[in-house]
């Protein structure tokens, strides 16, 4: 039965603007992808991909046929601004007009990036949990700095969520990408600017998650999980494009960043001390997460799932030193933001002192 979530008072006051996007959910619903071009009016795509998903780009292409216009398997992470004018050249060069992105954050992240130059209309395929696909934000490299834009042409259109294609995620990727959406709904539901309908997806996404993460590592090919997985994937995405989020981004970036860790990874490991800092400070939101995981702990249940499906359990195993942990510390507490407790230097140092010991927070 699941447990009552403290609730704030019914005086609350908050703002609600809906994203605008078409989402097409289900098993086996990539067939429809022609259908939808149809729909959107695009008759000569520009179908992206990276290089591993290449073959899956190809077989799309071939399932759209006439209305491929050219096929670029060259999307890289963190969407470098090179990558971006070689593709927009052949994108030119076909006179496409509308964009197909299959994969994960890197192969949206280009799309996003055409579109903002171009705009062109997107259908994004998501094959990882990193949600990105409905958010209007993009992320871009240049010369090794990452500058961060949010703008409605970026925002896809249209996104078909298939958990067939999910199924060769592998475990090593699959549990990182799950934590990594979490991540966006626990820093929803004490966001700045949060509202009470992102707080309903947020504790699902978490629920989601919580059911299925492990079931999809055990066993890749369970379309049940694999679903559920997508499902709260869905729900974070819509979380991170809408609200705002705080400490627990803002350190991840700067790890990442800084020590050119892996996104998710960093994300999975990380959250539970996130949540654990902010514990005193938002009793509502980690009252539904806890609700959400079925524990009474919700830094505690964080923690606990990290520990399943992680492949490094501490900022030690990333290889990192305590003089790291200061220099992040340092740079974290830069350019203040909103967080639930005030972020300050000795509170962020202690925080990754623990993540560095992998203890229990
Ligand atoms: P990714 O897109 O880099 O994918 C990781 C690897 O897994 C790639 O080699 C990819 O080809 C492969 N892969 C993806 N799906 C697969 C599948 N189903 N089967 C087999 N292999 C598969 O990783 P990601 O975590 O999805 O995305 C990370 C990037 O997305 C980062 O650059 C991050 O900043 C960005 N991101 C942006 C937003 C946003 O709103 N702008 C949100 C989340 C993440």
């Amino acid at each position: 039965m699941l447990k009552p979530a403290k609730t704030q008072p019914a005086s609350k006051r908050f703002e609600f603007q809906s994203l605008p996007s078409r989402v097409i959910f289900g098993s086996g619903r990539l067939q429809e992808v022609g259908a939808e071009l149809e729909r959107m009016g695009i008759e000569r795509a520009a179908v992206l991909s990276t290089a591993d998903q290449a073959s899956q780009a190809a077989n799309l292409a071939a399932m759209i046929g006439a209305r491929t216009g050219v096929i670029y398997p060259g999307a890289k992470m963190h969407t470098p601004v090179e990558v971006t004018i070689s593709a927009l050249r052949e994108v030119e060069a076909a006179r496409a007009d509308g964009i197909v992105a299959i994969g994960g954050g890197s192969t949206i992240g280009l799309g996003k990036a055409l579109a903002y130059r171009t705009d062109l209309p997107q259908l994004v395929i998501p094959t990882t949990y990193a949600g990105s696909e409905m958010t209007p934000i993009l992320g871009q490299t240049e010369r090794g700095v990452k500058t961060t834009l949010r703008s409605p042409r970026v925002q896809p259109e249209t996104v078909i969520y298939d958990p067939d294609l999910t199924v060769t995620l592998p475990p090593f990727i699959s549990g990182p990408s799950g934590m990594n959406a979490i991540a966006h709904a626990v820093e929803a539901l004490y966001a700045e600017d949060t509202n009470p309908v992102i707080c309903l997806m947020a504790e699902e996404s978490i629920r989601a998650f919580g059911r299925s993460l492990v079931p999809v590592m055990t066993d890749g090919n369970d379309i049940s999980a694999r679903g559920e997985a997508l499902y709260g994937a869905w729900l974070a995405g819509t979380c991170l494009g809408s609200v705002a989020m705080s400490i627990h981004h803002k350190i991840c970036h700067t790890l990442g960043g800084t020590f050119d860790l892996p996104h998710a990874d960093i994300h999975c490991l990380m959250i539970a001390y996130s949540a654990a800092y902010n514990r005193d400070a938002a009793p509502e939101a980690m009252s539904r997460v806890a609700r959400a995981l079925d524990a009474d702990d919700g830094p505690g249940a964080l923690y606990e799932l990290m520990l399943k499906v992680a492949s490094k359990t501490s900022l030690a195993a990333f290889g990192l030193s305590e003089a790291d942990l200061d220099k992040a510390a340092d740079l974290a507490v830069q350019n203040p933001y909103y967080n639930p407790r005030t972020v300050t230097r000795d509170g962020v140092r202690d925080m990754l002192q623990s993540a560095f010991e992998g203890r229990r927070p």
